[in-house]
């Protein structure tokens, strides 16, 4: 049995239209809430949702 999660925008916690399995990975997954309209920039793995800070960071630490 197929099961899927419905994945939560990580800045107003409603339900976004987009769905994974348990075993979807997403990298680097423009995630668009329409409620908040924002897109935010996740990581997927095991359904749990990572937020990418800075894709673009100028500031890199190494
Ligand atoms: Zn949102």
């Amino acid at each position: 049995m197929d099961k899927q999660l419905w994945v939560l925008c990580p800045i107003c916690n409603n339900k976004t239209r987009t769905k994974v399995r348990e075993d979807t990975e997403l990298i680097n997954f423009p995630l668009f809430c329409p409620k908040c309209k924002t897109e935010t920039l996740i990581n997927i793995k095991h359904g749990k949702v990572t937020i990418i800070k800075e894709p673009d960071a100028k500031t890199q630490s190494r």
